[in-house]
C-alpha cells in the first residue's frame, strides 16, 4: 500500500490562520510582530528563500525588512547591522541568511543577535536550552519535521528514530527534539558504516543530507514515517535526498520535495516571530504593572 502523505503545503495553510490570528490580536495592542532578514552576498538559492519569507510574512501580516548587504560586506558592518536591528522595537525576530560568504565567521555573527530575537533557534543559548530541555527557541526545519511527525497520530514513546545528517541546524536540533519526545535516537553521518543497517531499524527515519536519491526502498522499514529535509536540483528539478516513488511504496507516511519540511520551515520562522513579539508584549504588560 502507498504511503500517506504528510503534505507541509495544507498543515502550513492551518497554521498559517492561526499565526496571522495571533499577529492581528498583537497589532491591535500594539506589538505588530516584525522579521528581519540579512541577506549578505547574492546567491540564487539564498534570494529565493529571502522572498519565500517575505512572502510567508505578508500573508500573516508580520512586518518584514530584507536588508541586502553586498558579498564584500566586512565582518564588523555585519555585526553592527545586527546590533542595529536588536535596539529596533519594531523588530521582533532577527535571521542572517546562511551560508554566508567564506570570508565571514558565521558563529560570531549569530552570537550577536539577541537570544530572544533569534527566531531561528541557532544561538547558542537557544541551542543550549534545547539540549537542556529547558523552553527556548526551536530551530525552525526540526520545529517543522517534529510537527509534521506528529501529525501521523503515532506514538512516540521508544520508538527508533534515525536521523541522517549531523548539522547544527538540522540533524542535532533534530535528534533532541525527538529525545525530548521519548525516542531512541540515532544520528548518522558521513562517517557511518552500513548507513542502511540503521536505517532498517527506524521507525522514524529524517534524511537532511542534500544528496538526491541517497535514501532507497531496501533501506526503509515498512510502515515508517520517512521524513526527507534535503533539498537538492536534478536536471532543474527540486527533489530530496529521498527516492520519493520507491520508498512511498514502502513507507507508512512520507513528507515530499517540493511541498513537505521546506513549506513547513518558514511557517515555523512565522510561528517563532510571533512568539517572540508575544514574550515581548507579555515582558512589556509585566513591566507596567
Ligand atoms: P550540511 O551539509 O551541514 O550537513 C549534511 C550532513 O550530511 C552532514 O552531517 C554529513 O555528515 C552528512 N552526510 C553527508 N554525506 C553523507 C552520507 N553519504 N551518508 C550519511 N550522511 C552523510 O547540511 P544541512 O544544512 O544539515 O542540510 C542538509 C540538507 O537539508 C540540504 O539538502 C539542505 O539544503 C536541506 N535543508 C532543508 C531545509 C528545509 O527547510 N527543507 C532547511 C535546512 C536544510
Amino acid at each position: 500500500m502507498s504511503a500517506q502523505i504528510l503534505d507541509g503545503k495544507k498543515f502550513s495553510e492551518t497554521l498559517r490562520k492561526d499565526i496571522a490570528g495571533r499577529v492581528g490580536a498583537l497589532t491591535r495592542q500594539g506589538m505588530q510582530p516584525g522579521l528581519a532578514v540579512i541577506l549578505v552576498g547574492n546567491d540564487p538559492a539564498s534570494e529565493i528563500y529571502v522572498r519565500n519569507k517575505e512572502n510567508g510574512c505578508a500573508e500573516v501580516g508580520i512586518h518584514s525588512e530584507s536588508i541586502r548587504m553586498p558579498e564584500n560586506t566586512s565582518q564588523e558592518a555585519l555585526e553592527a547591522e545586527i546590533e542595529r536591528l536588536n535596539a529596533d522595537d519594531r523588530i521582533h525576530g532577527i535571521l542572517v541568511q546562511l551560508p554566508l560568504p567564506a570570508h565571514l565567521d558565521e558563529s560570531a555573527a549569530l552570537a550577536k543577535i539577541l537570544p530572544e530575537k533569534d527566531v531561528d533557534g541557532f544561538h547558542l543559548i537557544n541551542a543550549g536550552r534545547m539540549m537542556n530541555g529547558e523552553k527556548g527557541v526551536e530551530a525552525c526545519t526540526p520545529k517543522g519535521a517534529l510537527y509534521m511527525i506528529r501529525q501521523t497520530g503515532i506514538d512516540l514513546n521508544g520508538k527508533d528514530a534515525v536521523i541522517i545528517g549531523r548539522s547544527n541546524i538540522v540533524g542535532k536540533p533534530m535528534a533532541m527534539l525527538l529525545l525530548r519526545e521519548n525516542c531512541t535516537v540515532t544520528v548518522c553521518h558521513s562517517r557511518t558504516r552500513n548507513l542502511a543497517e540503521h536505517t532498517r531499524r527506524a521507525d522514524i527515519l529524517v534524511a537532511a543530507v542534500g544528496r538526491a536519491g541517497l535514501v532507497t526502498a531496501d533501506m526503509v522499514k515498512p510502515g515508517a514515517v520517512v521524513i526527507d529535509v534535503g533539498i537538492n536540483r536534478v536536471n532543474g528539478k527540486v527533489c530530496g535526498d529521498v527516492d520519493f516513488e520507491a520508498v512511498k511504496e514502502v513507507a507508512g507516511w512520507i513528507t515530499p520535495v517540493p511541498g513537505g519540511v521546506g513549506k513547513m520551515t518558514i511557517t515555523m520562522l512565522l510561528e517563532n516571530t510571533a512568539e517572540a513579539a508575544e514574550r515581548k508584549l507579555a515582558l512589556c504588560t509585566e513591566a507596567r504593572k
